[in-house]
């Protein structure tokens, strides 16, 4: 049966019994990638998924109705790298399809993006966020272990000039390597009309090399970016992950592109300043488990369901359990925090 011809359940909503409301799912195509970022993974790469292990096109498709049907409105596609799963656009083409229409967004290294961003517009795709931490060159190479600096603009270019707006830029700051090039990212991305957000480094690294001392904090960023910006706080976030500030002055003020909300900078800061009270948001990893919490130990195995021959119905049962058991908060700050077995890479970001 086609999955956008399927009866979905529309009984109810996500609620969790802290009263959030589950409309967000964040779908991982693969856990491969093109980069070696230096606080994801390791030079040498993970042990990728068995290609039998992860969802079929048919099998997210199936799922994502079931979702939408649960009243998720939003979908993001992410990975490891998305674009280096084969056929993405015809994924998002039928992902486009389903009813209620779902917003769609991917979150990319934009390595493969400049050659298919008019495509994956055309194919129903609203917007990207782009991952990007440094304008430099061999800072680039160093921090993501390849020399591909260039495919990542023109990936950004392409987005844009595709309608793939507004054109996310999210960086992840670290210390020693790139802290101090914070305004300088900013600038340019006032310049070229993308909206930057720095996300605080979070302790989902294969490696397990983040310590809370190492991080750098939302207050860091922001007292270096106060040097050169006025910033004010712009009051209302609702579920959204960053923390918005309004950009009112700055070096090269006249050269700032229009941008339709005005021009601001956003900060993830799940660490030091967690939102997990507003947290809307559902992850299904590449092998098809459901996860609550980024952070969280807990999946539910949708894939072996499905496999075995689930109906919707039952399907939605599963997800509803897993919703009402989503924990009040990650507990990073915590004592007794333990890093989930799967990196960031693994899970979907
Ligand atoms: N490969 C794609 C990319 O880089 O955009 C999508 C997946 S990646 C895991 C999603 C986001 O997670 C990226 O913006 C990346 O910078 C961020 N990320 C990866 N590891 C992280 C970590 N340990 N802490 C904070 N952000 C991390
Ligand atoms: Fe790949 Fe994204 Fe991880 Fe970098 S952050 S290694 S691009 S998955």
């Amino acid at each position: 049966m086609s999955p956008a011809t399927e009866s979905t359940p529309s009984d109810g909503v996500l609620l969790d019994t802290f009263g959030r409301r589950a409309e967000d799912l964040r779908i991982s195509l693969t856990d491969k990638c093109s980069l070696r970022c230096t606080y994801c993974m390791p030079a040498e790469g993970l042990a990728w998924l068995p290609a039998t292990a992860v969802l079929s096109d048919d099998e997210i498709l199936r799922l994502a109705t079931v979702f939408l049907g649960l009243g998720v409105r939003t979908i993001r596609l992410t990975g490891g790298e998305p674009l280096v799963r084969a056929g993405v656009a015809g994924l998002i083409s039928r992902l486009a399809q389903l009813r209620p229409r779902p917003e769609l967004s991917l979150t990319t290294n934009a390595i493969a993006l400049a050659d298919k961003a008019e495509e994956l517009a055309r194919s129903g795709l609203n917007r990207v966020n782009v991952s990007l931490d440094t304008l430099d060159r061999e800072r680039f190479h160093s921090l993501t272990r390849r020399d591909r600096l260039a495919d990542v603009l023109a990936g950004l270019a392409a987005a844009q000039a595709a309608g793939l707006s507004p054109v996310k830029v999210n960086a992840v700051l670290m210390r020693e390597q790139n802290l101090a090039e914070a305004p300088r990212l900013l600038a340019w991305a006032l310049g070229a009309g993308y909206q930057l957000r720095f996300i605080e480094h979070m302790p989902l690294d294969a490696e397990h090399l983040w310590t809370m001392e190492g991080m750098v904090t939302a207050d860091e960023v922001l007292e270096v970016l106060g040097r050169d910006f006025e910033l004010r706080p712009v009051a209302h976030r609702g579920h959204a992950p960053a923390e918005e500030f309004e950009v009112l002055d700055g070096p090269d003020r006249a050269g700032w592109v229009a941008a339709p909300g005005g021009h601001r900078v956003g900060i993830i800061a799940s660490v030091s300043r967690p939102f997990c009270r507003d947290c809307d948001r559902l992850r299904l990893t590449a092998d098809g488990q459901l996860r609550t919490c980024l952070f969280g130990h807990q999946e539910t195995d949708l894939r072996s369901a499905l496999r075995q021959g689930a109906t919707d119905a039952e399907l939605a049962e599963l997800i509803r359990v897993a919703v009402r058991a989503k924990p009040a908060g990650h507990g990073i700050n915590a004592p007794g925090f333990r890093q989930p077995e799967r990196p960031m890479s693994a899970i979907g970001g």
